[in-house]
């Protein structure tokens, strides 16, 4: 990696008559920074200054695997302490007029790459290398390492056109023996027709009906007490809405999947003489006054819709020091449902914009989750083979959101330990086994340190702690056994309807 800085030092004096001083403290701040470093040679570090007026100093400096741009800043401190002491004279800025970076590529982009800050960008075929240029540099830009992101993300998008459009890693894990399906019918098809879901008023969302509703109630009770409560869960209530600067950014959800994000307005004032307008509109024209409308809602800070119930979760914890006696910490959510903007993904209650999941969140010893997670693992084939005896499979998969967000888990963690599972069901409507795409209705993820560094949690001995989740979606459940058991309730299984109270008669329409 190659720097060059071009950059100049502004006094808050002419130091026109102490020039030969300044260059002295300057050679000394340099050496002293330098001296700091192991592997000076490696770092190559060369420098020229002059004088580009009265009150500043211009100067080039380049070196090799260590940031010019932070070393410019640490001579900074250095060698106002000098002067400041011997010549009373102090340093008001520091600017950076360019600053050119030079990187090796592991591989070479497959179309042009745009990216916000940098004013130029050339890639190097033959050497496989990238040179960027950025022009004045402010020193905020510098220290919050943005620098050092850019270069990330210029990474991250040469990676990404690699595997876009490329199947998700995918290992099969189990598959549970094959069931005899006689019916084809789309669920929500038939659910419309007996009047057990009706569209809700806006997009990709559902009212459910009491006989569904009896299912989606019916699928809970089994989570509880088959699942949640032998292995000891308690249930907790999150809140609807989350924070995009204290969650999301955190999670690197607005960076992964800004979307599908429901963003959240509110409103600008509570004083009602400001909404008169607004509502002198409205009972004119019985319409909407969007324009007036923007002008009274503020989306700053950003918030927006759950989109996943855990990063809320793990925000309760933020900066918390968790008492052993705690460990480990395993609890439910099942109160706040998921929103996503699915736009043309769409489809009947398998793929909505809002959905009811229970979300199971553990934190604890590697050791307890990797326990935990074998634990999941026999409770549900017993649901999915004893109890709701659907045809299913189990597949080792790196989650979308976790490419999007550039933090690839390498293949060989994943099984077993680090990384996802999905749950997915043979969708017979879809088309054979062999041939339609099967739905994945929950998942498994054990996720290491990320979130647990991401929101700083500690504990008392300071032991090392993961975090995993596992996510139950009712509306892909219902789908899937609808899909494969119909709906004939004596067909239905028979441990599946011990857990179901008696069905609701519909709602007749005339
Ligand atoms: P997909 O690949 O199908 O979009 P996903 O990877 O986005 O799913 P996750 O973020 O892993 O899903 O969410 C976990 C679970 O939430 C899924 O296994 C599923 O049960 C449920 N889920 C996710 N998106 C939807 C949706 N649009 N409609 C209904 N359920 C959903
Ligand atoms: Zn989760
Ligand atoms: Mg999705």
């Amino acid at each position: 990696m190659k720097y060059k800085l071009i950059g100049k030092i502004v006094f808050n004096k002419d130091i026109s008559q102490y020039k030969e001083k300044v260059f002295e403290f300057l050679k000394k701040a340099e050496n002293e920074i330098l001296k700091g470093f192991k592997n000076l040679d490696e770092i190559n570090y060369k420098s020229k200054y002059e004088i580009s007026d009265d009150k500043s100093i211009k100067g080039e400096i380049n070196t090799e695997n260590k940031s010019a741009h932070i070393i410019f800043y640490r001579i900074r401190k250095t060698l106002a302490e000098h002067i400041g002491k011997e010549l009373h004279i102090g340093i008001s800025s520091l600017e950076i007029e360019l600053l050119n970076i030079n990187f090796p590529l592991e591989k070479l982009p497959q179309e042009e790459i745009s990216i916000p800050f940098i004013d130029k960008i050339n890639i190097n075929n033959n050497n496989k290398t990238c040179s960027i240029e950025i022009n004045k540099v402010d020193k905020n830009f510098i220290t919050k390492g943005n620098v050092e992101r850019i270069i990330k993300r210029i990474k991250e998008k040469i990676d990404r056109s690699y595997y876009e459009g490329k199947a998700e890693y995918h290992k099969i894990l189990y598959e549970s023996p094959r069931k005899e399906i006689k019916i084809k019918d789309d669920p929500t098809i038939e659910m419309v027709k007996k009047n057990w879901i009706a569209p809700a008023s806006t997009k990709g969302k559902w009212i459910y009906w009491p006989p569904a509703t009896n299912i989606f109630n019916t699928l809970e009770k089994i989570v509880l007490e088959e699942l949640l409560k032998p292995l000891g869960f308690n249930e907790i209530k999150n809140s609807n809405i989350v924070s995009g600067e204290d969650v999301w950014i955190k999670t690197g959800h607005l960076e992964g999947m800004p979307m599908e994000i429901y963003y959240v307005a509110e409103p600008r004032t509570r004083n009602t003489k400001e909404w008169e307008y607004f509502i002198d509109l409205i009972k004119i024209t019985q319409e909407i006054p969007y324009d007036e409308l923007k002008n009274m809602i503020q989306l700053e800070p950003l918030k927006g819709l759950v989109y996943a119930q855990c990063p809320s979760i793990y925000w309760a914890f933020k900066g918390k020091t968790i008492s052993d006696e705690s460990f480990p910490i395993l609890l439910f959510e099942k109160t706040t449902n998921s929103f996503r903007y699915e736009s043309g993904g769409r489809h009947g209650i398998e793929r909505v914009d809002e959905f009811h999941r229970i979300e199971v969140v553990f934190i604890g010893e590697p050791n307890n989750l990797i326990d935990i997670q074998k634990k999941f693992m026999d409770k549900y084939k017993k649901i999915f083979n004893d109890i709701l005896e659907i045809e299913w499979r189990m597949a080792s998969v790196t989650p979308f959101y976790m490419q999007q967000a550039g933090d690839l888990f390498k293949e060989e963690t994943i099984e077993g330990q680090l990384g996802t599972i999905d749950y997915e069901a043979w969708l017979p409507y879809r088309g054979s086994r062999e041939e339609s795409e099967w739905l994945e209705f929950q998942n498994f993820s054990i996720v290491g340190d990320k979130y647990i560094k991401a929101f700083n949690l500690k504990n008392q001995k300071k032991k090392i702690i993961w975090s995993g989740c596992t996510g139950i979606g009712l509306e892909r459940w219902v789908a899937v056994f609808l899909a494969q058991h119909g709906f004939n309730i004596e067909d239905w299984p028979e441990k599946f309807r011990n857990y179901l109270d008696k069905m609701p008669s519909e709602i007749k329409f005339f």
